[in-house]
């Protein structure tokens, strides 16, 4: 009962899991979260979903790494092995900080010294605080001497953040999600949230309530549908065919913002001459929407007094996924949907600091603050706060790392809380990669896939154990407590990293998290009138803040954008079609994403006992009309086959999923998702093409 549940102590922070970054309170008793209370944050006012409401016993999991471990002599790396995250031991043995870190820190000093800087590279991780990401990223820059750091945001919007800086100078939101709550018109593409943001999803809800007027665009059909006052299930690959012939009417009708577009972009002349062969009657049959629901959608967003816009992976995880940026860019533009309560564009970020990692640089193109590693007025700030000269080039993205490996300019790497041998697109081909290297640091919480080919292995903190700064999806820099002890021997990320940078002779002296903020707001301008203090005291304020009592601004760009020119610059986008088209041998289309109960690559969540209690088996769906075209009852197990390999697992019948698609969440490491997926990536923001490829489906064969 209740009773038994009771806490001893409570202490506030904030949900580690997704990018709504919904506050919350830890309740405990004995040193265990005995039960997570929402609390009255700015982005969750008390609300919570499943996972942060019940999602932490991942914490207390058996299979946390306590002690430092070192590859035993003689143990493959060959990925071959019945591995078993629950028994390190059989792979490694048990080893000192001291060793470790002196292990660790020689063999990345080692490839450096050997091969050059350029040999070394890093993944920092969005599930780190702010400050640990900063210390990443200067490590490797500082230490490892090259631009070779990159996360999981190349894996989700890197499409969508070269998009914004390209055309308005930023890479964040123009407006929190709860001006959707301002809105009349809300669009949602290319994103589930009610299984990835489901507490941004109860704000979309509630203004349908109110009399807002919704349209979710999505090849699949899902829960807010039931809210939609248009459902626009295009289809796969077909979103710049629907969102130019969308333009095309607005332009067409003369219901474009003609004050807007003067005042405040550039290239509309060369983007309505570009859209005059998208009309809805030649597209209808492309992005299979018809002509007269393209214009009745084009008609009430142009028409709207304020529409804000919504997207996420299934807009940005494509070759062509900086073009649909670029489209809902223009067509926000062009209407003058931005600025204004109730207006904007938000690309929903996916982990609870995707936004804080990137801003903080990890990104091998840009240091803090999205400079450019080329802009040596900025480059000569950050050499001089760092005391070091740095490299002016741009370092591999993770992809091209992975590629890097397999041709011998990458030898060591460093990996903080990422697991590329589960995120990585075609995972076999970045698992072959990870054994190949000379060296591998991996920082993390449990023994994970990718952990498996580590030479040192050193145990971390999970975020209820420490102390650090978060950002959300919307700019709002929250302050994250410790509420438990670390089991064993575990230490903080940022401990871990500055022990390692110690021994590869860099003389840092970080007290703790609030030191290293002190120096990220001397190269962050973004941080200004934002301090640890207010933060301790506040817990949330957004960026920019203007006055040092301002609870930060959450619309912006009311008059101008941070570009050259202060104008947003209209880039007009062609149909590039996905890269890997069905065939007579692979005949489906495959689709990968998350489900509400479990997290990404399932690390947390799959060790986490009432969520994967819920969902604790490997799935794809199938519409019913496929399941019967391959005699084959929901439920049974199946066969999925690519180009570039396949996987068993079972078929679960959704006719939410058009005909001819499957769908299949990519956090099962029994059937890796991403053992099937193309790594053809978008020319401009590097990221895969996970939202397409070219499968076939079998019944599984007798054993
Ligand atoms: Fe956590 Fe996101 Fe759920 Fe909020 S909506 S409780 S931040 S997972």
């Amino acid at each position: 009962g209740r009773g038994s549940r009771e806490a001893d102590r409570k202490v506030d922070s904030v949900c580690p899991y997704c990018g709504v970054g919904c506050q919350i309170t830890y309740n405990i008793r004995d040193d265990k979260i005995a039960f997570v209370s929402g609390r009255d944050g700015p982005s969750n006012e008390n609300r919570l979903c499943v996972k942060g409401r019940f999602g932490f016993d991942y914490v207390d999991s058996s299979q946390r790494l306590t002690r430092p471990l070192i590859r035993k002599e003689g143990v493959a790396k060959d990925g071959s092995i019945d591995f078993d995250p629950a028994r390190p031991l059989d792979y490694f043995r048990e080893a000192s900080w001291e060793e470790a870190l002196e292990l660790a820190a020689s063999g990345l000093t080692a490839v450096r010294d050997t091969h050059g800087p350029r040999a070394l590279a890093g993944f920092g991780s969005a599930k780190c605080s702010n400050e640990e990401a900063y210390l990443f990223q200067k490590l490797v820059r500082t230490g490892f001497r090259s631009n070779n750091v990159d996360h999981c945001t190349r894996l989700c919007h890197a499409s969508s953040v070269a998009a914004l800086m390209e055309g308005i100078g930023t890479g964040a939101v123009t407006a929190p999600f709860m001006e959707a709550m301002n809105a009349d018109v809300i669009v949602v593409i290319g994103a589930n949230p009610t299984e990835n943001h489901p507490v941004a999803a109860t704000y979309f809800k509630q203004a349908v309530k109110q009399g807002a007027k919704l349209v979710v665009m999505d090849p699949r059909g899902m829960a807010l549908k039931r809210h939609a006052t248009w459902m626009m299930q295009f289809r796969p690959g077909g979103d710049v065919s629907m969102l130019n012939a969308m333009m095309h009417v607005i332009v067409e009708e003369g219901l474009y913002d003609t004050q807007y577009i003067q005042a405040h972009t550039e290239g509309f002349e060369q983007l309505r001459a570009h859209l005059a062969k998208f009309t809805p009657e030649s597209m209808a049959e492309i992005c299979g929407i018809d002509a007269a629901t393209l214009r009745e959608v084009a008609r009430a967003y142009a028409g709207a007094q304020r529409a804000i816009i919504f997207w996420g992976m299934g807009v940005s995880q494509h070759v062509h996924g900086t073009d649909n940026a670029r489209c809902l860019i223009s067509l926000a533009m062009m209407c003058g949907q931005v600025g204004r309560p109730g207006t904007g564009l938000h690309p929903l970020r996916g982990q609870n600091n995707v936004q804080g990692a990137s801003d903080a640089g990890l990104i091998p193109m840009v240091f803090p603050d999205y400079h450019g590693v080329g802009d040596a007025a900025y480059r000569g700030r950050l050499e001089g706060l760092w005391d070091i000269d740095l490299d002016p080039e741009p370092g591999l993205t993770v992809v091209e790392i992975v590629d890097a490996i397999h041709d011998g300019r990458v030898r060591g790497m460093y990996i903080m809380g990422e697991n590329p041998a589960m995120s990585d697109p075609d995972a076999r081909h970045a698992r072959d990669a990870l054994a190949r290297l000379d060296h591998l640091v991996v920082q993390d919480i449990f023994l994970t896939e990718t952990a498996r080919y580590a030479d040192v292995v050193l145990p971390a903190s999970a975020w209820p154990e420490k102390n650090g700064t978060v950002t959300n999806t919307n700019r709002q820099v929250q302050m994250g407590r410790q509420a438990l002890p670390l089991p064993g021997e575990a230490r903080p990320d940022w401990w871990i990293t500055q022990e390692i940078a110690r021994r590869m002779g860099l003389g840092w002296n970080y007290a703790g998290p609030a030191d290293v903020f002190a120096e990220m707001k001397q190269a962050m301008p973004s941080l200004d009138n934002i301090t640890w203090q207010r933060l301790e005291n506040e817990g949330s304020i957004m960026y920019p803040c203007p006055e040092p009592d301002h609870p930060g601004l959450g619309v912006v760009y009311g008059d101008g954008f941070p570009t050259a020119s202060g104008r947003a610059r209209l880039v007009p986008a062609d149909i590039v079609p996905p890269a890997e088209q069905p065939d007579r041998d692979f005949p489906m289309i495959l689709t990968t994403g998350r489900t509400l109960e479990h997290w990404h690559t399932g690390a947390m969540t799959r060790r986490a006992s009432n969520l994967d209690a819920l969902e604790p088996e490997a799935f794809c769906s199938l519409n019913s009309l496929d399941l019967r075209r391959l005699g084959l009852d929901a439920g049974a197990m199946v066969r999925v086959s690519t180009r570039r390999g396949a996987i068993e697992l079972m078929a679960r019948q959704d006719n939410a999923v058009p005909e001819g698609v499957v769908f299949i969440p990519f956090c099962f490491a029994e059937a890796a998702a991403n053992v099937l997926t193309n790594p053809q990536l978008d020319p401009y923001g590097k990221i895969p093409e996970f939202k397409f490829c070219a499968a076939r489906i079998e019944p599984q064969p007798a054993l």
